[in-house]
């Protein structure tokens, strides 16, 4: 047997890739006065959602990489959710949300795909899904709601019961809320957010802007 890379037609199957992935993610105006805000563009880095925005092609964000766990992720989503309910999408409070699925119970539930083992996402909880699942519970006025995660190597698949008080609820929301309003006042003054300052650490490891972060920060 002969194996010769074929490097024309993996080009085909990640273009292809790409053109799903503008079309679920940049087929909207976005930083816009006009749009609001996605809740997950809130939790995590607003230079990166900023720099997103202005690469309309889609070639500088969705790397090889970044390509193919969105199509792990979405496939997975596919079989692992849909058989549970329907996704529900909507704006609460000028926040727009999507919740993986709504059971014919009306259970809300959070789904993601992990690379991790478990001892070593429940020892470490990442702070952008508590942010997100409790941000749901929030706009859907929930104290209980499932949070689903399939482990895939080793694979695993666990659900969890999340059960928090209003409190915890509405300090979470209001964290949100400010940044939101800090994302809209970016919008609204056209500024870019100063790289390396509205974000977690770890995001900058591998980010396919930090380039351009290093820079624009180098002006600062
Ligand atoms: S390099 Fe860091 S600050 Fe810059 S966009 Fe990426 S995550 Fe954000």
């Amino acid at each position: 047997m002969k194996l010769t890379e074929d490097q024309e037609f993996n080009q085909v199957i990640l273009d292809a890739l790409l053109e799903k992935m503008l079309g679920r993610y940049g087929d909207r105006e976005r930083w816009t006065p006009l749009e609001r805000p996605h809740l997950s563009e809130l939790l995590y880095c607003l230079t990166k959602s900023y720099w997103q925005a202005r690469d309309k092609s889609g070639t500088v964000s969705f790397s090889t990489k970044t390509r193919v766990m969105f199509a792990l992720g979405v496939a997975l989503e596919d079989i692992m959710m849909r058989p549970v309910g329907d996704s529900e999408v909507g704006t609460f409070e000028g926040v727009q949300f999507e919740m993986d699925a709504v059971t014919t119970k009306g259970e809300k539930v959070e789904y993601k795909s992990k690379r991790m083992g478990v001892k070593r996402f429940t020892e470490d909880f990442p702070i952008g899904y508590y942010r997100q699942v409790l941000g749901y519970m929030k706009m859907h006025g929930v104290l209980k709601a499932k949070f689903v995660v399939i482990f895939i190597i080793p694979a695993e698949l666990i659900t969890w019961e999340v059960e928090v008080s209003q409190e915890e609820l509405d300090k979470n929301w209001e964290w949100i809320k400010n940044r939101r309003d800090l994302r809209n006042r970016f919008v609204e003054s056209r500024e870019i957010p100063q790289p390396f300052t509205f974000n977690e650490e770890y995001e900058c490891k591998g980010c396919n802007f930090r380039l351009l972060c290093d820079i624009e920060g180098a002006k600062a």
